[in-house]
C-alpha cells in the first residue's frame, strides 16, 4: 500500500503538539504515514508566557517525556492553580487550587467526587480551598516536591500544570518529534479536488506543491486552510465575553520569589494576568476598547500595578469558535479552531484534547472518514468549546458596578445558561450529575472546576448546603471525617515541600 501522509500546517503549540502526538500514536499502531510539518519563519507565532491545565503534564508523562528536562528547556513555573482577584468586589479574592482532593490516598475508593467534601466545607463556612494539597502551597509560594537524598520526588500524586514561554515550547516539542519533516516555507494557496472538495496539496510562495492526503490546519489566528481556503465561519463569543483586546508586557521578578500560581486580577476595563516564568512574568491586560482607549489602559495598568510598563503588543482579539473545526479532509486545532481570553487556560488544554479525541475516536491507516464520524466530531468539540465559554461567562457574575464595564457586563453579558445553572444551583448544591460526560472519559469541565469560582463569588447558599447534608448524615459523618484528615495531611505536607524559587534554581543549576 502506497504510504499515506498526513501534513500540518504551522509550528506553533498547536502544530508541535498535534505533529508529536499524531506521529507518537502512527508509531504505535505500526501505520504506514508519513508526517510533516510546514511553518514560516516569516510568519511569527503568538507568544506569550501561557498556562496550562494538569493535563499537560498528564501528556508529557504518556510521551514519556521528562518533566524535569522539559521545565529547564522552557524555562517554565509550576502552575499549581489561580488566583481570582477582585472578581467579586474590589478587595477581595479567591483560589482555584487544580489538585483534586479526590484523589487524596486517604479518601475511599468508593466516593466518586469531592463534591460532598465541597458541601460540607459550605456548610461550615470554611475555605473549599482549604481541602487541597495545593492552597496550602499556593500561600507559601512552595511546591509539590520534597528532597530526599539529594533527590526531588513528588509529594503525594497529584500532578500540576506549568506555566511556559510558548516559542520554547514549540522549540522544545519539534526536537521531539523524531521522525517527523519539516519545511520552513508560507503557503499561499492551495489545490483541491473538483468532484470531492478534498485539499489535495498546499501550495507555497515560489508555486511549489507539497502533497497531502490529510491536513491539520494549525496556522493560529491566519486560519489558512479552515477559514481562508475552505470558506468555514468564525462564530465570535463577544456578545457574552466582552474583552477584544490584549496588551502584553512582561515584569520582573520581585523578593527573590516565583509565584507557584497564575494570578488574574480584574480591573475596571476587563482583566490581568500575571504568568510566572523562571526569568520574568508574562504579564497582559485584556479589556474592552469600547469602554477605554490603549493608553487609557495601559495608564490604568501603571496606576494598578505603581509602576511604568513597557507594552510588547497591543492585538486585537476576538472569543469564538470556527462553526465546522473538520470539514473535508482537513481538521482545524489550537488558534485556528477556538480562542477565548485565557482566564482559565482553555486553550492549549482544548489542543490536547481535540488531538486525543481524534486519535481515540476516529483515527485509521487509510486516513479515510466517513461524513457522519466527521459530523459527530464538530458536534462534540462545538459543545465542548461552548462549555468553555459558559464556564468562562460564569467568571463574570459579580458584585463590581463601578466602571461602564462591569455595568454593563452585568446587564448585557451574563448567558441564559449562566442564569439557569445559578437558578437550578439555589435549589439544589451542584453535583457531578450536572454535567454529563461529553467527551466519555476525556478532560472536561465539571464540579471541581466549577466550585473554587462559584464559592469565591460568594454564589453558593451555605444554608442548602447544610440542609442536604443533613438529609444525609452518613455522608456528613464522612465529610467532617475526611475533611479534617485532608487539612491534617495537607499541612504536614507543605511544611515537608521545597520553596518554588529553590525547586527551580535547583533544577537549572
Ligand atoms: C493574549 C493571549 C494569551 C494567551 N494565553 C494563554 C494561556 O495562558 N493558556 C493557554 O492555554 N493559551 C493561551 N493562549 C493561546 C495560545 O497562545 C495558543 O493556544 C497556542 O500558542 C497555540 O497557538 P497556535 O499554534 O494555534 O498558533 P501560532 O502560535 O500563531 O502558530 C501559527 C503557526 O502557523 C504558521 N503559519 C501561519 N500561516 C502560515 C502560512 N500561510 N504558511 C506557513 N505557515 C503559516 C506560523 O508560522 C506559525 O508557525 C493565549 C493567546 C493569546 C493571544
Amino acid at each position: 500500500m502506497k504510504r499515506k501522509k498526513i501534513v500540518v500546517l504551522g509550528g506553533g503549540t498547536a502544530g508541535w503538539l498535534t505533529a508529536l502526538m499524531v506521529q507518537r500514536h502512527i508509531t504505535d499502531k505500526n501505520a504506514a504515514i508519513d508526517v510533516v510539518v510546514i511553518e514560516s519563519s516569516k510568519i511569527p507565532t503568538i507568544g506569550v508566557g501561557e498556562g496550562t491545565t494538569g493535563l499537560f503534564s498528564i501528556l508529557l508523562k504518556q510521551l514519556g517525556l521528562n518533566e524535569f528536562e522539559f521545565l529547564r528547556e522552557t524555562n517554565a513555573t509550576i502552575k499549581l492553580g489561580i488566583r481570582h482577584r477582585d472578581w467579586k468586589k474590589t478587595g477581595s479574592y479567591y483560589d482555584g487550587p487544580i489538585d483534586n482532593p479526590h484523589f487524596s490516598e486517604n479518601l475511599p475508593k468508593s466516593v466518586q467526587t469531592t463534591d460532598f467534601l465541597y458541601r460540607f466545607a459550605i456548610s461550615e463556612g470554611n475555605k473549599l480551598s482549604d481541602l487541597h494539597l495545593f492552597q496550602y502551597l499556593m500561600n507559601e509560594n512552595k511546591v509539590h516536591f520534597v528532597e530526599k537524598e539529594g533527590e526531588l520526588l513528588l509529594l503525594g500524586s497529584a500532578l500540576s500544570a506549568y506555566h511556559f514561554d510558548n516559542h520554547l515550547v514549540a522549540k522544545y516539542l519539534k526536537k521531539k518529534s523524531k521522525g517527523v519533516s519539516v519545511i520552513d516555507t508560507k503557503i499561499s494557496s492551495v489545490k483541491r479536488n473538483n468532484q470531492t472538495g478534498n485539499i489535495e496539496a498546499l501550495i507555497d510562495e515560489s508555486g511549489h506543491a507539497i502533497e497531502g492526503d490529510f491536513f491539520f490546519d494549525c496556522s493560529g489566528f491566519h486560519r489558512k486552510l479552515i477559514g481562508q481556503e475552505l470558506g468555514v465561519k468564525w462564530k465570535s463569543y463577544q456578545d457574552t465575553l466582552p474583552v477584544n483586546r490584549a496588551m502584553t508586557f512582561s515584569l520582573s521578578h520581585e523578593n527573590n520569589e516565583i509565584s507557584p500560581f497564575t494570578q488574574a486580577w480584574a480591573q475596571k476595563n476587563g482583566w490581568m494576568w500575571q504568568i510566572p516564568t523562571y526569568d520574568r512574568i508574562g504579564a497582559g491586560y485584556v479589556y474592552d476598547d469600547r469602554f477605554t482607549t490603549p493608553d487609557k489602559a495601559q495608564q490604568e495598568i501603571e496606576q494598578t500595578l505603581g509602576k511604568s510598563i513597557q507594552p510588547l503588543a497591543d492585538i486585537k482579539i476576538n472569543s469564538g469558535r470556527i462553526e465546522q473545526t473538520w470539514k473535508s479532509n482537513c481538521l482545524a486545532i489550537g488558534l485556528s479552531s477556538s480562542f477565548m481570553e485565557p482566564l482559565e487556560a482553555t486553550s492549549i488544554h482544548s489542543t490536547i484534547v481535540m488531538v486525543q479525541l481524534f486519535l481515540r475516536d476516529n483515527f485509521n491507516e487509510k486516513l479515510d472518514f466517513s461524513a457522519a464520524e466527521i459530523e459527530q466530531y464538530n458536534s462534540l468539540v462545538a459543545r465542548k468549546v461552548d462549555d468553555y465559554r459558559d464556564f468562562i461567562n460564569m467568571h463574570y457574575v459579580s458584585e463590581r458596578r463601578d466602571s461602564e464595564f462591569w455595568r454593563a457586563v452585568s446587564q448585557d453579558y451574563i448567558l441564559d445558561t449562566t442564569k439557569e445553572r445559578l437558578k437550578l444551583w439555589s435549589k439544589e448544591m451542584p453535583s457531578i450529575s450536572h454535567f454529563p460526560p461529553l467527551l466519555s472519559g476525556l478532560a472536561h469541565i465539571e464540579t471541581q472546576l466549577y466550585y473554587p469560582v462559584l464559592d469565591g463569588l460568594g454564589l453558593l447558599d451555605a444554608n442548602l448546603a447544610r440542609q442536604e447534608l443533613i438529609n444525609d448524615p452518613k455522608l456528613r459523618s464522612m465529610a467532617r471525617q475526611y475533611s479534617s484528615f485532608l487539612s491534617h495531611d495537607n499541612r504536614e505536607a507543605c511544611n515537608a515541600a521545597y520553596g518554588h524559587k529553590a525547586f527551580l534554581d535547583k533544577l537549572h543549576a
